[in-house]
């Protein structure tokens, strides 16, 4: 149900707010517990909400969650609400722990195509209770952000994350830090925006606002994926055991560097195996930053020969929500192989 909160009679925006939970939304209980707390008492924690000419309503998850929780069902949840509301509001803002944060605003890039309306994820690293949380700037700039037109033009049309003063690319974010506040980066693209005194937007970066664009939601989504994360004296038993879950159509290979792999016969020989039985993997790199450059060394020559996928500058989290995308459109193995080597929603250059 959405409860509407009208603190303009002229608002600049509105905006609709998805609250799914999160440390952001947290407040003690009688035993001093932080628990997920409503969303009035969100708002009663910053009453600078009433000051910014922006009329805000609100769905939430009920109960709202440790973003830990979060399933596929709940981006279905959370891209219906956008689709189904798409026309009323001037932009979403998706309030999200920030655990799982880049993997549900990579899935949403993917699952809501042609926007053009911002789709902004926020959240916090300690709850809107304490007197220090970085909650409410988020939420207040994050709004601002939701609000901002230029021309007539909404500014952001995409899906991001804004986090202690950055505005990241959904697919491009990466949750590296869970005790200081610049808890997100994205190393392959550069900031689309930076909050000082004022909002500084890299309109270069951005994607580009599409009058035509006519948004298209994907809800289907397919979990049978596994991630093989490679290490140093990684056994024979384990990598047949991971390549051969059962129903096991896609498999995310977190390699070293620039794509390396150890090119001892019994690994290659598994993953070609693996990819002859129409499973299809797709190489991406442990490191936060570069590039996926299949044939730059010899350990990783034999990968382009066997048919596996360079992932390139993907991160895991887009990667593996990529997959469950096109798995959830496709069952075409080389149809999801073509769609894997091309951008979707800038996820990857
Ligand atoms: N565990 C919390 C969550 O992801 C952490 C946070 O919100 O920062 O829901």
């Amino acid at each position: 149900m959405i409860s509407t909160l009208e603190f303009s009679s002229n608002p600049k925006a509105s905006i609709l707010i998805v609250y799914t939970g999160g440390t952001l939304g947290m407040d003690y209980d009688e035993n001093g517990s932080l628990v997920p707390c409503d969303f009035e008492r969100v708002v009663a924690r910053i009453p600078v909400l009433k000051e910014l000419n922006i009329n805000l309503s609100v769905i939430s998850f009920n109960p709202p969650i440790d973003s830990s929780n979060v399933k596929t069902e709940h981006w279905v949840q959370i891209g219906q609400t956008i689709k189904d509301n798409y026309a009323a509001f001037d932009g979403f803002i998706v309030l999200h722990g920030t655990d799982t944060m880049a993997y549900s605003a990579s899935a949403l890039s993917f699952m809501l195509q042609g926007l053009n309306k911002p789709v902004i994820f926020t959240g916090a690293q300690l709850p809107i209770a304490s007197p220090r949380s970085d909650g409410r700037e988020n939420f207040v700039t994050a709004l601002e952000i939701a609000a901002d037109r230029r021309e007539g033009i909404p500014v952001v049309s995409e899906v991001c994350i804004f986090f202690n003063h950055l505005l990241l690319r959904g697919n491009r974010s990466k949750k590296v830090e869970s005790h200081h506040f610049d808890a997100f980066e994205s190393e392959n693209y550069p900031a689309l925006a930076e909050a000082g005194i004022v909002i500084d937007y890299n309109y270069t970066a951005l994607k580009a606002y599409d009058p035509t664009a006519r948004l298209i939601f994907y809800p289907e989504l397919k979990d049978d994926i596994v991630i093989l994360k490679l290490f140093p004296g990684i056994n024979q038993k384990a990598v047949s055991h991971i390549l051969s879950t059962p129903s096991v159509k896609g498999v995310i290979m977190e390699s070293y560097g620039s794509g390396n792999v150890p090119h001892q016969p019994w690994f290659l020989s598994m993953l070609e195996d693996a990819v002859n039985k129409d499973v299809v993997v797709l190489n991406v790199s442990q490191c936060n930053g570069g590039n996926v450059i299949q044939g730059k060394y010899e350990a990783s020559s034999a990968l382009n020969r066997i048919g596996i996928i360079s992932g390139r500058d993907l991160t895991t989290e887009a990667a593996t929500t990529k997959m469950m995308h096109l798995f959830g459109r496709s069952t075409d193995p080389q149809e999801i192989k073509r769609n894997l080597t091309t951008a979707i929603s800038g996820e990857m250059n």
